[in-house]
């Protein structure tokens, strides 16, 4: 067992509540245990916190929201877990599917309301991809490197302390795996021990660790990464080393449309809204909304694993409030064709090919479905001029990780929980089944700040009923 502990361990200091990690997850959980009333620390590797949250879109799906009441959008938690297991097909944890769905609402109110953060629905976000209902929550404008800037604000606000460059490198434990406190290494190489009474892993997923990709998700193991090189799986590590269980380590959210050299992520809109993927051979492949993160496999599959999003002015339009679409502008992403010809050149494909491929396309309108098996419902395939992004597949972040029950508390195999130790967000296994598939949109961001709260109220309480239970000690 790591750092099993004898009883021999000195601290440098003891802090109640520990959080690992300074992403969404980290943070949420930080500002519920101190909401509970609880002294926090949050533990974060970086100097600058940001993980792979301030690389997300910053959007977070969650249902029955007072933001959505607002625009009479009907949704509740019953519905998304509805969503869930249908997305999932019923491979998921039924315990970690209802809190997240129970708990994703609240989160988002108590966010909005209690701690300031300024959600609004994006309602330029459509109910695709799983989704039954317009459920994705964001700053308007915003990102995610704008979200943990807000979130550790937040934090500095209410003075929660953030260590920073602070790497968790074991945890401290007695023999039933009650956790005592924790190792983590400073950028000179020197070792100081936290000590603490409820622990948080929240320090996020393992997409970044080459050998642990290719062990749990082998089809990905030559998929770029355009996730946080800190994501190395550490509380997977350091918790199996507890004895705690793993789930669904073959959980992981790739996406498809990675602008290619630029690294901008091309929104899903841009598909929603009637765009299409054309290969290097000019010729579409797939069914561009089955699926939005099992897209990245038919993409990796084609000649030079690239491929083209083309779409047109109106599309563009509908989606240029999104900062990806601006940052796409920005570079010079995205180019434009007037003929065949152009888009032949672009892409490097021959022109007959091409002009095949837009011929039917053109045939495609609403009520019909196409050769790929996509139906073309109240939406219309591009029109000339068309506008192109190269782009490629990518491995985004992973879904499984410490199997929790709905309190976030990390469990065993035999199901029975460790007893001081929780986590949530990318460290935790959350709602996406098994494998690449069962990705709703907006669900990493959904279960890191409705795990991180539950986790960080959890903490807390569990904290307050021992400082209790010694009050009445004689
Ligand atoms: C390009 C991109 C776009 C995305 N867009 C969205 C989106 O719009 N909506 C959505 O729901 N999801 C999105 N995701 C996924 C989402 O970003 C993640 O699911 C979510 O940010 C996970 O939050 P987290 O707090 O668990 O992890 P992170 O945000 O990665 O935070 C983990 C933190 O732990 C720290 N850490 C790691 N190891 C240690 C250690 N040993 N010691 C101390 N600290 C450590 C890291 O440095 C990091 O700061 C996107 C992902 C990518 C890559």
């Amino acid at each position: 067992m790591p750092g099993q502990n004898s009883g021999m361990t000195e601290f440098e200091f003891e802090v109640p509540v520990v959080i690992i990690g300074g992403g969404a997850c980290g943070a949420v959980a930080a500002l519920a245990a101190h909401h509970a009333g609880a002294e926090v620390l949050v533990v974060e590797q970086d100097a600058t916190p940001a993980g792979t949250t301030a690389m997300s879109q910053g959007l977070v799906c969650a249902a029955g929201t007072s933001l959505q009441a607002v625009l009479d959008i009907a949704d509740d938690a019953a519905s998304l877990h509805a969503d869930i297991l249908v997305k999932t097909r019923g491979q998921t944890d039924p315990a970690i599917a209802r809190a997240i769905a129970e708990g994703s609402g609240p989160c988002i109110d108590w966010l909005t309301r209690d701690i300031g953060y300024p959600f609004a629905v994006d309602t330029g976000f459509r109910a695709v991809y799983g989704h039954s209902r317009q459920r994705m929550h964001g700053w308007a404008g915003h990102g995610g490197a704008d979200m943990i800037q807000l979130l550790h604000q937040k934090l500095a606000e209410r003075g929660i302390d953030v260590l920073l460059q602070a790497r968790l490198v074991d945890i401290i434990a007695e023999a039933d795996g009650r956790v005592r406190g924790i190792a983590v290494e400073r950028p000179d190489g020197r070792i100081d021990r936290i000590g603490c009474q409820a622990l948080v892993l929240a320090s996020g997923g393992f997409a970044a660790d080459p050998d642990m990709v290719t062990k749990f998700m082998p089809e990905a193991a030559n998929a770029r990464h355009n996730g946080h090189p800190g994501n190395r799986g550490i509380a997977m590590k350091l918790g199996a080393g507890l004895g705690a269980a793993l789930a669904d380590m073959g959980s992981y959210q790739g996406y498809a449309m990675l602008a290619d050299p630029h690294g901008i992520t091309v929104p899903p809109g841009i598909i929603v809204e009637g765009g299409v993927l054309v290969n290097a051979l000019g010729q579409r492949f797939v069914d561009e909304t089955a699926d939005i993160a099992g897209m990245v496999h038919p993409v990796m599959a084609q000649p030079r694993g690239t491929a083209w999003v083309v779409f047109d002015q109106r599309i563009e339009e509908l989606c240029a409030y999104t900062l990806e679409v601006q940052g796409l502008r920005e570079f010079g992403a995205i180019r434009t064709a007037a003929t065949v010809n152009d888009l032949a050149g672009i892409i490097g494909a021959d022109t007959t090919m091409v002009a095949a491929t837009l011929a039917d396309l053109a045939t495609a309108d609403c009520g019909t479905t196409d050769g790929t098996g996509r139906r073309w419902a109240g939406i219309s395939p591009p029109r000339w001029p068309l506008r192109i992004v190269k782009v490629c597949g990518a491995l985004y972040h992973t879904q499984g990780g410490l199997q929790i029950d709905a309190g976030a508390r990390v469990l065993r195999p035999d199901g029975t929980a460790l007893p001081n130790l929780f986590a949530g967000g990318g460290a935790a296994r959350g709602v996406s089944g098994p494998s690449y598939w069962g990705y709703l949109p907006g669900m990493g961001l959904g279960a890191a700040v409705t795990l991180g709260r539950i986790a960080g109220m959890a903490a807390a309480a569990q904290v307050a009923a021992a400082a209790m239970r010694d009050q009445k000690m004689p």
